[in-house]
């Protein structure tokens, strides 16, 4: 999976389609994502000590990663991912508009 934590993504289908939002979470095993602002769901909570009350709150569920595009940090586009090899044997991810390597 090429989407990371603190990606910014562009969810392409479903309720989100057009929200543009900061990867939360990432479960690279499940391909699945969690997005902030996205896939809210009311989860009733038990008290705890962040929550004395407990009650009824909004968290993010996590979403399919291929129902979102990653906005590329140099052109600002959403778009695809390739990857290119580095002199030192590691892999970045590129982003296939404009060419740039996404991560430092
Ligand atoms: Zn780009």
């Amino acid at each position: 999976m090429n989407i990371r934590k603190d990606d910014t993504v562009l969810v392409t289908s479903g309720k989100y389609r057009g929200k543009k939002g900061k990867v939360i979470r990432a479960f690279p095993a499940l391909n699945r994502i969690v997005v902030q602002g996205v896939n809210l769901r009311k989860r009733h909570r038990r008290p705890s000590k962040d929550l004395p009350q407990g009650g009824i709150v909004e968290a993010e569920g996590p979403i399919d990663r291929s129902n979102v595009l990653l906005i590329c940090p140099k052109c600002s586009k959403p778009t695809r991912i390739g990857a290119r090899k580095l002199e030192d044997g590691k892999k970045a991810r590129i982003c296939k508009k404009c060419g740039e390597a996404i991560d430092k």
